[in-house]
């Protein structure tokens, strides 16, 4: 087996700010792995806020030999030797989970939702976002998402307030809200809930700092709307410590390392009585496709890494009507854009 990687850049449609960070573009990876003449493609789209950067990723790529095996079906056994590799680089070992996958689903010929079980059509609408700017931007983007049913709406900004009123003004679609950590005191952020409550906002996302359970418990008892959380949970292992201070879970795949750490995810949340939401960082349809075969079986996506970019050099997975649309072809789904040269 043989891995390659190349760096791309994804141009942003706008600006995409959230309540820590603001940036233009995104850098990322795609993972080719080539074994038996078939070649597997996954990514990883590494974040700041969990400690990687593409300098991180493609030095944990380079670490990684794979000629020491010769069957991409013993995932298992493959991961679990990249996994102790270095701790962390999650994003850079979902790439590799994913191009295994896609590797696998090519070499049987079948979608990855279909060798799963899965029923295409029960995947849920998607959801889009509008990242935190000026209010005039913000109507602006608010109008450019017509085609989208749900939005998602990063707040955790002093003027909150005044970007849902802004949004609420032209439009009564469903409103998700996602405070990425911003409202630091638990007061804060039962007084913020309760108020969007009032403007009819479906969930809320990670309002309080991850370092906060015991606030964020302490808001939920306060409060009528479901708290999903984002920034509390990475992978499996953090779940038990979520009981009492979280309705749901956003599972990434580039938090988490993959789809097979993602689907032991879902199956603990569902014993949890948890609701399962599907997210995902700035991706190209690589990433995002590879998540999307998931999504039959969760209550809510946020897959929209793909839409708020310029230059997907990538086509896959498809929103129609903000439903997510799963193709027939194997493996991800995804085929690369000949016109575009990245
Ligand atoms: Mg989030």
């Amino acid at each position: 087996m043989r891995l390659k990687f190349h760096p791309i850049d994804l141009r942003l449609r706008h600006t995409f700010t959230i309540s820590r960070s603001s940036k233009d573009t995104e850098q990322s990876v795609i993972v080719e792995i080539e074994h038996d003449g078939i070649i597997g493609i996954g990514e990883a789209a590494p974040s700041e806020r969990y400690g990687e950067s593409r300098d991180s990723v493609v030095a944990f790529l380079k670490k990684v030999d794979l000629s020491e095996f010769n069957d991409p079906f013993q995932i298992v056994d493959i991961l679990d030797r990249i996994k102790i590799l270095a701790k962390g680089n999650t994003s850079a070992k979902a790439a590799i989970d994913i191009a295994l996958h896609d590797w696998l689903g090519k070499k049987v010929g079948l979608p990855l939702w279909k060798l799963w079980g899965l029923n295409k059509e029960k995947t849920p609408l998607t959801s889009f976002t509008i990242g935190i700017d000026s209010l005039n931007v913000i109507e602006q983007k608010v109008k450019e998402a017509e085609p989208y049913r749900i939005l998602k709406v990063k707040v955790g900004v002093p003027n909150d307030q005044e970007i849902i009123k802004t949004i609420r003004k032209v439009t009564d679609k469903t409103i998700r809200v996602d405070a990425n950590e911003g409202w630091k005191s638990r007061e804060l952020a039962r007084d913020k809930i309760l108020w969007l409550e009032e403007q009819g906002v479906e969930f809320i996302e990670q309002p309080m700092p991850a370092s906060d359970l015991e606030g964020t418990a302490w808001v939920r008892e306060r409060v009528h709307i479901p708290i999903i959380a984002d920034e509390n949970v990475i992978q499996l292992s953090d779940l038990p410590n979520l009981q009492g201070a979280f309705d749901g879970i956003n599972i990434k795949l580039m938090k988490c390392t993959g789809l097979r750490e993602a689907m032991r995810m879902i199956h603990t949340a569902k014993a949890m009585h948890m609701k399962i939401m599907l997210g995902c960082m700035i991706e190209s349809s690589v990433g995002i496709s590879a998540a999307a075969q998931l999504a039959p079986v969760v209550d809510y996506a946020d897959l929209d890494g793909n839409l708020l970019i310029s230059n997907d050099p990538y086509l896959g997975v498809d929103v129609q009507d903000s439903k997510l649309i799963l193709n027939d072809l194997s493996g991800l789904g995804v085929v690369r854009r000949k016109e575009i040269n990245s």
